[in-house]
Formats: C-alpha cells, sequence, structure tokens
C-alpha cells in the first residue's frame, strides 16, 4: 500500500522524547523554549511562539489582533476547516474568496474587491506548501491598514523571492504567520504549531494567550528563589505545546532541509513522468516562488470522473485525496456565510487530486502511480 502521506520519525525523535520524559519535566518547558529560539532563527522571525496546533495559533493570532464581533476577515473557502473557524472562535465573519487557477492560493484581485469598511483581517494561505503572493497581499493590506496573518500550516521550509533575496515562508510579511506540525505536513510534533512575528508586543500577547493570560508562567516561579503570585490579565486559554512535542520537534528541523530537497526531488519528478498524459494539468510554481511540496496536486480534465480515478488507484493500492476542501460547502458555513464567486475553488475541490509524496517514496513508487494514473484516466 503507497499511503497519502508518511512522516519521517526515526531514532533521532524517539530518543529526544525518551529524554524528555526522563528530564522529569514534560509540560512547556526548556524544550520547548529551545524549540522556539530554533525555528525562529530557521525562518528568519525575531519572535517565535509554540502552541498546541496551528488551529489554536490562528485562534490566537486574531486575539492578539483584537479581531471581534461585527468584524470581516478575508479569507480563501478552499482551504482546511481550520483557517475559517478561527474567525468565528472570535465572532467574527468569514469573507470567502476566490483561488487562483494556476496556483490554488487566495487571489489578490478578489481580495482587493472583497474589503469593506467592515474588514479587519486577511488571511492568507500558503497552499499545500506553495507560497501565495504575499508580496502582492501585504501592500494591500498596507492600503487599507488591516491585517495580513499568513496561514503557513503547510509552508514549513518554502522560499519566496522577496526583491532579488530568497526569504523562508514565517518571516511574515504580514503581521503573524502560523504553523502547522500535525503529520500530514512536512515536519511534526504529533500535534503542534507556532506562530512567528516581528512584533515583540504580539509576540507577548501570544505568550499571554497561550497559557491562561497568566502573568509568570510556572517555569519561571519553578526557578526562581523568591516567592512569586501571578495574575490573571486576560481571559486565555490552555493552547500548550508540552516539552515531550517540542524535543521531537527540534530533531524534525535539523531534517527539514534534507526534507524539503526530497520532496523538490520528487515532485520534479513527478513532473517528467506526468507531463506527457493530455489534458492533466500539473502544479505551477511561480519564479519567485519555491515550494516545499507539501502535496503534489493535479488537476483532472473536466470530462473524467475524480471519484472513479481514485478509486481505481485505491483498487491498486495507492492512495489519493480529492483537491482542498471548500469551506463554504460545510455544514457551518452552508447558510448564508458571505461569498464572492468561488468557482475556481469549486472546481478545484471536484477535479484536483493529490498524489501521494513523502521522503520515503521510491522512484519505482512514482512509477507505479504514474501508470496507474494513466490507465485510470483511460479507462
Ligand atoms: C493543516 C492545516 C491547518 C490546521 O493545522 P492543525 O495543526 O492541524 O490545527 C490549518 N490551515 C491549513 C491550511 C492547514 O493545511
Amino acid at each position: 500500500m503507497i499511503p497519502i502521506a508518511l512522516p519521517l520519525l526515526a531514532e533521532d525523535e524517539a530518543e529526544a522524547a525518551r529524554a524528555a520524559v526522563l528530564s522529569g519535566w514534560v509540560s512547556q518547558g526548556p524544550q520547548v523554549a529551545a524549540f522556539e529560539q530554533e525555528f525562529a532563527t530557521l525562518v528568519g522571525a525575531p519572535h517565535a511562539c509554540a502552541v498546541s496546533s496551528c488551529t489554536s495559533a490562528l485562534h490566537i493570532a486574531l486575539k492578539a489582533l483584537g479581531i471581534r464581533a461585527g468584524d470581516e476577515v478575508i479569507v480563501p473557502s478552499h482551504s482546511f476547516i481550520a483557517t475559517a473557524n478561527c474567525v468565528r472562535y472570535c465572532d467574527a465573519t468569514p469573507v470567502f474568496v476566490d483561488i487562483e487557477a494556476e496556483t490554488y492560493n487566495i487571489d489578490p484581485a478578489r481580495v482587493a474587491e472583497a474589503i469593506t469598511p467592515r474588514t479587519r483581517a486577511i488571511i492568507a494561505v500558503h497552499q499545500m506548501g506553495m507560497p501565495c503572493d504575499v508580496t502582492a497581499l501585504a501592500t494591500l493590506a498596507d492600503r487599507h491598514g488591516i491585517f495580513l496573518v499568513e496561514d503557513a500550516a503547510c509552508a514549513a521550509g518554502s522560499m519566496i523571492r522577496i526583491d532579488q533575496n530568497w526569504e523562508p515562508v514565517g518571516r511574515p510579511r504580514g503581521a503573524i504567520a502560523c504553523f502547522s506540525f500535525h503529520p500530514r505536513k512536512v515536519i511534526t510534533t504529533g500535534e503542534g504549531g507556532m506562530l512567528t512575528t516581528a512584533d515583540p508586543a504580539l509576540d507577548r500577547k501570544f505568550r499571554l494567550l497561550r497559557q491562561h493570560g497568566m502573568s509568570v508562567p510556572d517555569t519561571v516561579r519553578h526557578g526562581s528563589r523568591q516567592v512569586l503570585f501571578e495574575d490573571y490579565l486576560m481571559v486565555g486559554f490552555n493552547y500548550r505545546m508540552t516539552d515531550i512535542q517540542a524535543a521531537i520537534g527540534r530533531k524534525q528541523l535539523e531534517r527539514l532541509p534534507e526534507l524539503v530537497a526530497r520532496r523538490r526531488a520528487l515532485a520534479a519528478r513527478y513532473t517528467e513522468l506526468l507531463g506527457n498524459i493530455e489534458g492533466l494539468v500539473l502544479p505551477f510554481e511561480p519564479d519567485w516562488a519555491r515550494s516545499n511540496w507539501q502535496s503534489y496536486c493535479v488537476l483532472l480534465p473536466d470530462r473524467i470522473d475524480q471519484r472513479g480515478v481514485m478509486q481505481r488507484l485505491l483498487d491498486q493500492d495507492i492512495a489519493t485525496r480529492r483537491g482542498i476542501m471548500c469551506s463554504h460547502r460545510e455544514a457551518p458555513y452552508a447558510n448564508g456565510a458571505p461569498r464572492h464567486d468561488l468557482r475556481w475553488s469549486e472546481h478545484a475541490q471536484d477535479h484536483a487530486i493529490l498524489l501521494p509524496l513523502y521522503a520515503q517514496l521510491t522512484e519505482k513508487d512514482q512509477e507505479r502511480i504514474a501508470a496507474a494514473l494513466r490507465a485510470g484516466l483511460e479507462f
């Protein structure tokens, strides 16, 4: 069986988790602090704050920016539903806009049309690891005095060219970027997330919000030779990452460059193998973007039955997934959530499929997948 994804976890991670357990400190502590430092360095962000998931990161991001009832936040519908849900968590209104057909990323021209006097923020997703056009979106956000939040859940290790320099996604172009370490992403801590920002005041708010609004963290009280009493400065959450997860994350970070290089090679190989299949649209990487290839997405010709092709591949022990979901089609948003024309979002969900891609995938596997897809389309 060829799965859709497979995390690369080995002895290094197991050893790090074991050491964290045996240290006697398993909740948010020194491993989390070290993971934050190393992640910040890797993506070139002044501040990084670890949390329990990207969903909690997105929630904290909007809370820290003061998003509340009556506010509109522009989001792509074509994203994992957490992107829209975090707006609802703040009692604000997600406004759905369409993606660009080529990159599956939010279309800056559609965002511009959707801005109203109530718009307070844009959440831009680097979908499937492909960088979105944050340069255009940051310009737009600045012009309208609204916040840009990057949902970089899938994009650890992706790069973007700004002026003439290649920079990692996560040195936030907007106010905040949020990452996921779910096993479906390129590096994992089981569950986990990270917020990056250049603004020290926002970083301080993240640290309060993730830990009940507590003025003095338990790590500080634990290490103090003086009796310290904490205050609770706001209604916060328990969105902490554990030291066991962070210890694993630090080992995963060491692997990231190698994992991205491997994924880029596998994606290039897919492009070679699939390039001559009539009517199949392969992923497009703009010349200013370098994807980490969290997913490899192909668009089937209109006449082809998506579910049928996926079933024929599954019958040959090859797992696939359909195109990224559309949040506006799901129960929480199906009735009356504000939306603009979403034709490319729906088209991508209904006609795209994601192919297996992970570091341990072999070239033989890829040849088998390509042959099965070719046969599946001719069926
Ligand atoms: C996976 C994903 C999330 C959610 O991440 P979790 O860490 O599972 O909460 C949010 N947004 C996008 C675009 C994702 O792909």
